[in-house]
């Protein structure tokens, strides 16, 4: 997927594309980008949105807030097996994100990182005047929100003085473990995360202590009964309580008093503190551009999951329906009828017959994988048309 690169059309992505946004909002008078869709969101549901729309011959640019795609599974678990995509019997969460990056490459989306869309409007000539918070402006055809559980934020440690060692010596996700080999951890948190790096990290950490403030877990149960047998064994300890106070030594973080349930406050050192409090789901901006939304969600329909806004169309778990379930899966199948939908506005007075990538030749040229194809020719008799 290749990353936006024309410096006039954003003027604050650098080179490498990567930056987080964290600047204030600024915009420039450069020249809008032109695209058929733009996508919020580079989930793995925002990513097979391009998929579909390439199928169909639509061109889109894809943004996101964070700085690589991936949503949620690149996010939140990227290590973990995911068992429920059809025809994949298992892959971990980066391995589905790598497969369809690879899918979705002969449609060359371009991809927007590190910036969130903050405004939608549209124009007088019907399209849609999309801008984003670093100042990229499209003008596009239609608008697909992907956007999965919104503009997502870990929920943070609250003892005072917690802001000052993030990213230092305390985190909110683990990028590289072995930046924790031979350190004194204080883990935080009672589900699947921090059971699941507890037991990762007890085998190169010099200590690892586990702070929950109750005896029951969220987490797998296989996890908690592994890390009650290392405690067992004395390789981890366990705590119920909660951190009062961190505890800092010339302004370095030393470790947290942490008040137990017997009501007893226990100094615990440690070098570093990672918190797995969960995240806090924001629609964000999206909740300003006047859509229908129903439980911090977009009401769509479940013929072209289009919103009450014609135009703007909402795939994956940002959406609701009846019977609406938060699976992968469901976003996949959503994209297919978006797609058609988006394809007919696009294109008014076409026939969208349905085509299949085995026969078609024009999909199959779309798809690179026939050079020798012309693209304008026309499609075979359709075996089933859908409108
Ligand atoms: P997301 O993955 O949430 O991506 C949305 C993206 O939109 C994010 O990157 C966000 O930064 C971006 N965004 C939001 N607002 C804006 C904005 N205004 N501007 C720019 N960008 C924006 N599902 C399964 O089917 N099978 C499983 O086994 C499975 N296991 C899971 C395990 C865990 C631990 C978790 C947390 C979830 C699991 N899920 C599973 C759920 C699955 O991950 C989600 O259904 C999926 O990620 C939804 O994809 P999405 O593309 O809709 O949204």
């Amino acid at each position: 997927m290749s990353r936006e690169s024309n410096e006039s059309e954003s003027s604050a992505v650098g080179s490498s594309g990567l930056e987080s946004p964290q600047g204030a909002i600024a915009f420039i008078d450069g020249p809008a980008i032109d695209t058929d869709v733009v996508i919020v969101g580079a989930g793995p549901v925002g990513l097979f949105q391009v998929f579909e729309l390439g199928l169909l011959g639509l061109k889109a640019h894809v943004v996101d807030s964070l700085p690589a795609i991936g949503g949620q599974c690149t996010e939140l678990y990227p290590d973990k097996p995911i068992y429920d995509i059809p025809a994949v019997p298992v892959c971990t969460a980066r391995e589905l994100i790598e497969r369809l990056e690879q899918q979705i490459r002969p449609f060359d989306p371009v991809f927007h990182p590190g910036q969130e869309v903050i405004e939608v409007h549209r124009r007088e000539d019907g399209r849609f005047h999309v801008a984003t918070s670093r100042g990229t402006h499209f003008r596009a055809g239609a608008i697909v929100i992907a956007g999965g559980v919104g503009s997502f934020q870990p929920r943070r440690l609250t003892a005072p003085g917690a802001e000052r060692h993030e990213g230092r010596a305390i985190h909110y996700r683990v990028r590289n473990p072995e930046a924790f080999a031979d350190r004194d951890l204080l883990i935080l948190g009672g589900g699947d995360s921090a059971l699941d790096w507890t037991l990762a990290l007890a085998e190169r950490a010099r200590s690892v202590v586990l702070v929950h403030r109750r005896p029951e877990f969220r987490a797998a149960p296989a996890s908690v009964a592994r890390m009650l047998e290392l405690r067992e064994q004395g390789r981890v300890d366990f705590l119920e309580g909660q951190v009062q106070e961190l505890i800092e030594v010339d302004g370095t973080l030393a470790g947290a008093s942490v008040r137990s349930s017997d009501g007893v406050t226990r100094r615990v050192g440690a070098e570093q503190v990672l918190v797995f409090f969960g995240l806090s789901p924001k629609l964000g901006p999206i909740a300003n551009w006047g859509l229908d939304l129903s439980r911090r969600s977009v009401r769509v329909d479940t013929e072209k999951f289009q919103t009450s806004v014609p135009g703007i169309f909402a795939v994956g778990d940002i959406n609701d329906y009846p019977g609406k379930k938060k699976l992968i899966l469901s976003g996949f199948h959503e994209t297919a009828l978006a797609a058609f939908a988006i394809a007919a506005q696009l294109r008014p007075g076409e026939k969208q017959h349905l085509q299949y990538t085995t026969t078609s030749p024009l999909m199959q040229k779309r798809l690179g994988v026939v050079p020798g194809a012309d693209a304008g020719e026309e499609a075979p008799e359709p075996r089933r048309a859908t409108g």
